[in-house]
């Protein structure tokens, strides 16, 4: 490995976040700063809250920006809606609902878990439960992590809210859209969801650096009422119009910049449009994996097919298969830098993310490197799934 040499041609990014950004956001971002009164500054703050608002379905909404990341805006709610001592219900999910859930606890406060079952989504009917045996109405909020990006798992949030009111439970619904906001629909006025949680490095192609929470009427009366000691998160004093308190201090210009031309392109592009590109790229990514899987030492880690997250797929390799290593051919020999397997999923799986500034013959040249990578392994996998990702690509 050189570290400055120059690799020829295009680098195959394909975690699931950070993901490519689009020349149009680079450049966007290239600009020197503003004074704080600059009425610039003003307008692309606007817009991003305008755009974000449209982009979640929920006009209404109070939309606050951190400079953080996902794990700053996880933050924010437990701040703003949880007291400490207080309850929180968190389906899970795999890797990310619980490192939610233990950041919660870090904060004091206590969580309630429902079993996570390998390669299945959340069972609504267990979320009704778990209300519904909380006579005394402890429960606060419940957690949900729409697509866990370590399961490659989309989660029936409409069949939850379903569930939630069935329980006849007060609890706020809050969602995790980190991972599936610009790629999958999400429409938070239609689910009543009370709080959306999205972060910049996904499906919204911006650097790393920039969260948001989108927070309905409830859920701000609700943080009104918390007496929780919080100041950096504290939705109270950002609902200021003021920049600086918009912030709690000097927001971070040059990822707002990137943010505002970043929804520009998708709303150019059309919702639809960018919904049902990233439906047909996975689609080709699960023919592929398909093919691969007739060798007999890999599958796709999802067991329910209408689950699969249009975002990211998750590989699960058999024992005997250092996935690791073959992530270091694909990234050093090929220029394709796949995702590995996190926490329970470690050294059992590898990622595909394709989600984001993402085409078809990007998502070729990906899987294209994969089976370059697994031949030098000597990996026993199915051949033809390149075709089969073509055939789904030009069908
Ligand atoms: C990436 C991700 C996060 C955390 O984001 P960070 O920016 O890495 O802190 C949270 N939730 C989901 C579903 C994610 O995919």
């Amino acid at each position: 490995m050189n570290d400055t040499a120059r690799l020829p041609g295009h680098r195959f990014l394909h975690s699931p976040g950070p993901t490519r950004v689009p020349d149009e956001v680079l450049h966007a971002m290239s600009r020197q700063p503003m004074d704080l009164a600059d009425p610039r500054l003003e307008a692309t703050i606007a817009a991003c809250e305008s755009g974000l608002k449209r982009l979640v379905g929920s006009p209404a909404s109070d939309v606050f920006l951190y400079a953080a990341n996902g794990h700053g805006a996880w933050e924010a709610v437990i701040a703003n809606l949880v007291a400490p001592g207080q309850t929180v219900l968190i389906p899970g999910t795999g890797h990310f609902s619980e490192s939610w859930a233990v950041e919660t606890e870090a904060l004091g406060r206590r969580v309630l878990r429902t079993p996570w079952v390998e390669g299945q989504p959340i069972d609504p009917a267990v979320v009704e439960a778990a209300l519904r045996e909380d006579v005394g109405r402890e429960i606060v909020a419940v957690l949900v992590v729409h697509t866990d990006t370590a399961s490659s798992l989309s989660n029936d949030l409409a069949a939850l809210r379903a569930a939630i009111d069935r329980s006849g439970h007060p609890a706020l619904f809050v969602v995790d859209v980190v991972a599936s906001l610009a790629a999958a629909p999400f429409d938070m006025d239609a689910l009543r969801a009370n709080v959306a949680i999205g972060a910049s490095q996904k499906g919204l192609m911006v650097p790393p650096g920039l969260a948001f929470v989108a927070v309905d009427a409830a859920a701000m009366e609700l943080s009104r009422r918390n007496p929780a000691p919080r100041y950096y998160w504290d939705w109270r004093s950002r609902q200021s119009p003021l920049a600086y308190r918009k912030f709690c201090g000097t927001p971070p210009q040059s990822l707002l910049a990137g943010m505002e031309a970043a929804l520009g392109l998708i709303f150019s592009e059309g919702l639809d449009a960018v919904h049902a590109r990233h439906r047909r790229i996975a689609e080709a990514v699960h023919a592929a994996v398909e093919a691969w899987s007739e060798g007999g030492a890999l599958r796709l880690f999802c067991q329910v097919p209408a689950a699969r997250s249009v975002s990211v797929t998750t590989i699960a390799v058999g024992s005997g298969i250092e996935p690791e290593a073959m992530r270091s051919v694909a990234r050093e020999r090929f220029q394709v830098a796949l995702a590995g397997g996190l926490g329970p999923l470690a050294g059992r799986a590898f990622r595909i993310g394709h989600l984001g500034d993402m085409n078809p013959a990007m998502i070729l040249g990906c899987l294209g490197g994969v089976e370059a990578a697994m031949t030098v392994q000597m990996i026993p996998f199915g051949r033809g799934g390149l075709e089969r990702a073509v055939a789904r690509l030009a069908a």
